[in-house]
């Protein structure tokens, strides 16, 4: 099964990828992951993209799209895989295309969940993180025992700089705008699922997995 994951921050992205690779048995492949583990062990292409990560600008097309070339190559993507934040680009679909033709393959599926900007901002802004231990709550969700206290070592909990509302709403109209001509290029294809995500984890993990099953080669 091979499919790509589109979301906005917030719409639950993670956690589906999670449900997708324990269902279907096949690797999670996050670029923004690939990226950091690079800049933490200090590899070349970790001192290319340290600059670029910290910025928060998107990394080159040709390195990006060498970098998943080299990843697909590896034997335990023969069964598929879960693309979680590539492609970004038109470019970049079309890149993974190629590569996927060259392997006699091809997406089974792109996943776009859909969420609209009130449910994402309701969703961030409820989210606490530890500054000591790293725990993350969700004040609606996954609520700590005490009142904004952490269970494990009883800090206050904080709001982090990038869950703060008008940060939320730039990233998600950011995203949403990115993403169109991505959608356009997936829908064109006939392989767009989309899927509203302002429901109940465990019923989006179920109704997806079960419109996959339909196209599952
Ligand atoms: P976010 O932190 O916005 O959820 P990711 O964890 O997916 O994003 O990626 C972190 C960073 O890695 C991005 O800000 C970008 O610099 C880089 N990156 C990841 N995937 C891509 C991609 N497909 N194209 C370009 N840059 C990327």
């Amino acid at each position: 099964m091979r499919i790509v994951l589109l979301g906005a921050p917030g719409a639950g992205k993670g956690t589906l990828a999670k449900d997708l690779i324990d269902y279907f048995k096949i690797p999670h492949i996050s670029t923004g992951d690939m990226f950091r583990e690079a800049v933490a062990a200090g590899t070349e292409l970790g001192r290319k993209v340290k600059n670029i990560l910290e910025s928060g600008l998107l990394v080159p097309d040709d390195i990006v799209i060498q970098v998943v070339e080299e990843r697909l190559k590896k034997g335990d993507c023969q069964k598929g895989f879960v693309f979680d934040g590539y492609p970004r680009t038109v470019p970049q679909a079309i890149a993974l295309d190629e590569i996927l033709s060259k392997m006699s393959a091809k997406l089974d599926a792109v996943i776009y969940l859909e969420i609209s900007e009130q449910a994402v901002v309701k969703r961030l802004t409820s989210r606490r993180v530890c500054p000591r231990c790293g725990r993350i709550y969700n004040m609606i969700s996954m609520r700590p025992k005490n009142d904004e206290q952490c269970d494990d070592d009883g800090t206050k909990l904080i709001i982090r700089d990038d869950d703060k509302e008008e940060v939320v709403r730039k990233r998600y109209r950011l995203y949403v705008e990115m993403t169109q001509p991505l959608v356009n290029y997936y829908q064109d294809k006939n392989i767009l699922i989309r899927v509203n995500s302002e429901i109940d984890h465990q019923d989006l993990a179920d109704r997806v997995i079960q419109t996959l099953e339909k196209v599952r080669p």
